[in-house]
């Protein structure tokens, strides 16, 4: 085959993990003699442990709702809101089963879809949320998203989990999302993390305000001296690491330790008027940069940006390995690529 040809992520050139999806190509990857590889070994005793663990933590959710609710004076969550399948589930549940007031915060990052804000109406009013939405100008999102689809600004172990692009605007999300709590003393502040994106030790968690101001503090570091100036407002002042020191809220990322499965997902949210979006590439059901972050990251690091999450879902038993494969390895939607990186000027 002629290599020019190959694209970076075809699964007919890489062996994969005969368990989870990892390929060759994921950094200091080992497989056995069976195929297995080292990160699917190491999770054995963990995955046999998972179910008492998750009821426990479903537990202790319960716990710290009761101790919290209606204690605060005007919400007693913030949820950080894309209007993706899982935000929205992970919203559906505060409301539904907990019956907690609310107020879903989106950060617009300019590539939201139009689905996406469709979706965020729609849902918002179903489950009688307040809802705000966060826009920083144009001109500040499309300097930092150029340079981080340039440059990878992140540690080599950031980027195991997520693009570049995506860590940045990320970091935004979870910044203003604390930042909000603390200043409208909401106590606990919720993500919509997929079980194989963030790992159920960190479900339920008491912010640091010491590590987020370590956190903080290298995140600002790695953006280049332009943006940052610019950006400093989005993130935590200074003097509310002790002004504020007793309000830092607690995160909780409740898909972890509940059931999931992807298709009951969308049939429940599509019962409270949520559409599933189709223009968008096969893992974001909202960002319209993601498939281009996806691209970029794929070129130069040659592993999907999205096989750790996925390949820790089918380990756990909630996605089925061929439904992983075909989401990491079908080539990205080339009309988005082209969208995005015309919008950037790439
Ligand atoms: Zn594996």
């Amino acid at each position: 085959m002629n290599p020019t040809t190959q694209r970076p992520n075809d699964p007919t050139n890489l062996r994969l993990c005969v368990r989870c999806i990892l390929p060759e190509t994921f950094p200091n990857i080992k497989f056995d003699t069976e195929g297995i590889c080292n990160h699917c070994r190491q999770e054995e005793s963990a995955l046999a442990k998972a179910p008492a663990k998750k009821a426990d933590y479903r537990r202790k959710l319960d716990d710290l709702i009761a101790s919290v609710k209606g204690k605060a004076p005007s919400y007693d969550a913030i949820m950080a809101y894309s209007g993706g399948k899982d935000s929205s589930y992970t919203l559906k549940l505060l409301r539904e089963r907990y019956d907690l007031r609310v107020l879903a915060l989106t950060f617009d990052n300019h590539f939201v879809s139009p689905t996406a804000f469709d979706n965020i109406r729609a849902v918002t009013d179903a489950l009688g949320v307040d809802h705000i939405s966060f826009n920083p100008p144009w001109p500040l999102m499309k300097s930092l998203f150029r340079i981080t689809a340039r440059d990878d600004i992140f540690s080599a172990a950031t980027l195991l989990r997520a693009s570049s692009i995506c860590t940045a605007c990320i970091a935004f999300v979870k910044s203003l999302t604390a930042k909000t709590a603390i200043e409208m003393s909401i106590p606990l502040s919720a993500f919509g993390w997929s079980p194989g994106q963030a790992p159920i030790q960190s479900a339920i968690m008491k912010t640091n305000a010491s590590l987020i101001r370590q956190n903080q503090k290298a995140l600002i570091n790695s953006l280049p001296d332009t943006v940052q100036v610019q950006m400093k407002s989005y993130f935590i002042p200074d003097i509310y690491y002790d002004l504020y020191k007793d309000r830092f809220p607690t995160n909780v990322h409740p898909l972890a330790f509940f059931d999931y499965d992807e298709e009951r997902i969308k049939i429940e949210l599509e019962g409270i008027g949520w559409k599933a979006p189709t223009n968008t590439d096969t893992n974001s059901t909202n960002c319209l940069l993601n498939a281009y972050a996806n691209q970029v990251h794929l070129e130069r690091l040659k592993f999907h940006p999205y096989v750790w999450e996925i390949a820790n879902m089918v380990r756990q038993g909630v996605m089925p390995r061929a439904e992983g494969i075909e989401k990491i390895y079908s080539p990205q939607n080339s009309e988005q690529v082209e969208y995005a990186r015309k919008k950037l000027e790439l």
